[in-house]
Order: structure tokens, then C-alpha cells, then sequence
């Protein structure tokens, strides 16, 4: 593999001076940090409060589970690695635990949990097959009679964090080194002069000039580049992530069962989601959403269902709406190769890869150069 000094300028590239990132959102808010910390005056545009998207209501499991292509895999892992710098500075922290994964199929012709595991063993992702009797010597809080009957992968190496906590954090550093926070004048949109993004407008007419803008707007990825010419595929879903009030269980690692999702909170509750559950969810005409009682129902029986003693859950709170996801299912990082100054990041997984898109898109925008480890994922396999 070719080695790139990504804070080194590329023989053709310019210096860049001034960067817009809009989105504060997992991706925007890591990518501005890390500009930050490369030195480049950074401003953050994001319509209204940061976090207010996919980042606000995820499950968050930190993985790279099951079968992806080498390249993808990759970078997952080496978005868990950043994931546990983090939690080594961190090692007491509420909101980012490493505590492993627990994983079982349904009892029917689509359990692949044997294939999983040998898929995992193979590549060395750390994975343990265990039968239901033997799950409460890996992890507690799991109710074993709901286990079927091919038994369960408990990965060890798995984690969840509390995105709303790290965005947070990220910009607590991002200001303290000097970033700039636009998040009361709407939505904003990229500026294309001469064939180049030269800045950001906003909907309340405010207009910032950068040599190069980060579209990180989640779900709006798609749309908004399209305005530019730009295809990029989505297959964006709405989604419905329940919060349980602090209860008594004792779950630590995240599970991920035929039914229900689910993982621990900072506060002591739980966060569940399911696929069930989130095609039950109606988007009325105006693009507002329904949430039917009956499915913040089932999803608390069936996350009962599944814990140690079968606890009651009420429900905290809920969140609901567009979780993007690109059309191939791949994440799509870098700049668009008819727009120089134009980057995108738009991704399923981004609690995962949020530490490590950031990283690499930073270090991309400072530099001029393209990163390898994100050769696979390029806007423009989409033509
Ligand atoms: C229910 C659910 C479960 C998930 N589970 C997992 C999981 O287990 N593991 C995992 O790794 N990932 C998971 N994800 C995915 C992960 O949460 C997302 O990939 C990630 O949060 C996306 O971050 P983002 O920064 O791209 O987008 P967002 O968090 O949506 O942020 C985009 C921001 O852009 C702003 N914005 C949009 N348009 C404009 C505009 N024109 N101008 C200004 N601002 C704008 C929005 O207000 C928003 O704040 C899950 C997601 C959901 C919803």
C-alpha cells in the first residue's frame, strides 16, 4: 500500500484556509474537530440544536459484525480502534462502554449463526458460539429461554456508545480551538462557483465563503447533492428508536435478537429498535410520522422478552426519522470528482465509523490527498 502523510500538502493541491462543514451530526461534528486539530478555521452550520438527527436517536452499536466486503470491514475495525483510544481516556464514562455484543437468529431457515461464526472466526473477529445455558457465565441480563436453539455469538470486542454525549464533547473541543457554531439560521446550502463549492447560504440569507464545504446533512446527502447534477443512490428508511425510563437490569452487552435491539443507556434505561418496528411506522402526507401505541407496545414486550426476569419497561421517550443508509448499503466519503471542494459523508453505521470518517475526510480537505482506506467507498461509483 502506497503510504500518504495526510497533513502534508499534495504537489497540486492549495492550501485550504477556511472550511464550511454542514451537519452536526455525527460526521460533521467529528470532521470539524478534527480540522480544528489540523489547525484550519472551521465553521459548523447545522439547522438548529446539533445532534436533532440520525444522531439523536441510534442504537449506536459499535461492530463489524456478520459478512461486509475486506475493505469495509477494515474500516469498521478501525473505527472501533479509535472507539477505544477514546475509552481509555475515558475508562469511567457513561455514555461509551465496551462490554461485547450478544447476537442470536431466529429458529427457522434464515439462522445463519453457524455460518456467522465461522465467517468471523476466519477473518479473526472475535467471536464466541455459545449455547443458551452458557450465556449467563459470558454476559448477565439475558433471559437464556428466549435463545434459539442454535445458540448465540457473544463478541467480545463490541461496544455502544451515547452519540448525543460524544457530539457533545466534540464540540466542546471544536469551540475551545477556535471553531465557529452556526445553528440558528436555517437550512443551509452548498455555493458552486466556477465549477468549485466556494461556500455555504443559508436560509435566513447569511453566506460563508470556504475553499472547500463537508456535506454531512445525513438523510438530505442525496437530495442536496442532486441540486449540483450528482447522483448518489440512497435507500434511506424511516426509523424508530424507543428509550426505557431507568429500570432494574442488568444487561451490558448490546443484543441484537430476531425481535428487538437493544442496549443499555447512560441514565440506566434501555434503547430498543427493531426492523418490525420501524416498517410499522406511517409518514403522513405533510412528512410528519405516526407511531402506533401498539408498536412502542410490542417492542417493550419484545425487549422483555428477552432480559432476565422479564421486567416491566415503560418508555422514556422515542425518536423517529430518516436513518440514512446509501443505495448500495456502502458508506460514500470524499469529494465529488466534477465538484473539487465538494465532500460528501453519508453513511448507515455512522455511530461506528464517526470517529474514523472524520479523521480521514480531514485529513483529505487539509491535504489534498485521497486516503486508502477510503479508495472503496468514492461518491463517483454511483456515475
Ligand atoms: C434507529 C437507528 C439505529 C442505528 N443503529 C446504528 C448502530 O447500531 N450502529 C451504527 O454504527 N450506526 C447506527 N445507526 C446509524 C447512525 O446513527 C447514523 O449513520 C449516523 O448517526 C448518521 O450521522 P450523520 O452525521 O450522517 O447524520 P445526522 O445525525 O442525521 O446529522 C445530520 C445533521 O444535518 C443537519 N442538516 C440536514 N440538512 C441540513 C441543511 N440543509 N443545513 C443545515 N443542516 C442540515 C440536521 O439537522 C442534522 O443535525 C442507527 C441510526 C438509527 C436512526
Amino acid at each position: 500500500m502506497k503510504v500518504h502523510d495526510m497533513n502534508s500538502l499534495s504537489p497540486t493541491s492549495k492550501p485550504v484556509s477556511r472550511v464550511i462543514v454542514i451537519g452536526g451530526g455525527i460526521f460533521g461534528i467529528s470532521s470539524a474537530v478534527h480540522l480544528a486539530r489540523l489547525g484550519i478555521p472551521t465553521t459548523l452550520v447545522n439547522n438548529g440544536p446539533v445532534a436533532n438527527g440520525a444522531s439523536g436517536r441510534s442504537l449506536a452499536w459499535l461492530n463489524s459484525s456478520r459478512m461486509r466486503s475486506e475493505a469495509y470491514h477494515r474500516l469498521r475495525m478501525v473505527g472501533i480502534d479509535r472507539y477505544r483510544t477514546l475509552a481509555a481516556k475515558y475508562p469511567d464514562a457513561s455514555w461509551l462502554r465496551f462490554e461485547g455484543g450478544l447476537t442470536w437468529d431466529a429458529d427457522d431457515s434464515t439462522n445463519e449463526i453457524a455460518d456467522v461464526y465461522a465467517h468471523e472466526r476466519l477473518i479473526g473477529y472475535d467471536a464466541q458460539h455459545v449455547v443458551p445455558d452458557g450465556i449467563a457465565a459470558v454476559t448477565p441480563g439475558v433471559d437464556a429461554r428466549a435463545v434459539t436453539r442454535q445458540g448465540a455469538l457473544f463478541n467480545p470486542g463490541e461496544g455502544w456508545v451515547d452519540l448525543p454525549s460524544l457530539i457533545e464533547l466534540l464540540l466542546e473541543e471544536f469551540l475551545a480551538r477556535g471553531g465557529k457554531l452556526v445553528s440558528d439560521s436555517g437550512r443551509a446550502e452548498v455555493v458552486i462557483k466556477d465549477g468549485r463549492a466556494s461556500g455555504v447560504m443559508t436560509a435566513s440569507g447569511a453566506s460563508f465563503e470556504a475553499d472547500a464545504v463537508l456535506l454531512a446533512t445525513g438523510p438530505d446527502v442525496p437530495r442536496m447533492v442532486k441540486k449540483a447534477g450528482q447522483h448518489i443512490a440512497d435507500a434511506t428508511p424511516i426509523a424508530l428508536l424507543v428509550r426505557t425510563t431507568p429500570g432494574q437490569h442488568d444487561l451490558r452487552a448490546v443484543l441484537n435478537t430476531p425481535r428487538v435491539a437493544i442496549r443499555p443507556t447512560p441514565t440506566g434505561g434501555l434503547a430498543l429498535d427493531s426492523a418490525w418496528s420501524e416498517e410499522e411506522v406511517v409518514t403522513r402526507p405533510d412528512g410528519s410520522y405516526e407511531v402506533k401505541n401498539s408498536t412502542l407496545q410490542g417492542l417493550l414486550d419484545e425487549a422483555s422478552k428477552v432480559l432476565q426476569g422479564n421486567p416491566t419497561l415503560e418508555i422514556e421517550s422515542y425518536g423517529v426519522g430518516p436513518k440514512p443508509i446509501p443505495g448500495d448499503g456502502d458508506p460514500v466519503f470524499g469529494e465529488l470528482k466534477d465538484i473539487p471542494g465538494y465532500y460528501v459523508a453519508f453513511s448507515h453505521s455512522g455511530a461506528t465509523l464517526g470517529l474514523i470518517a472524520g479523521e480521514l475526510l480531514a485529513g483529505e480537505i487539509a491535504s489534498g490527498n485521497r486516503h486508502p482506506l477510503l479508495d472503496s467507498f468514492r461518491p463517483e461509483r454511483f456515475g
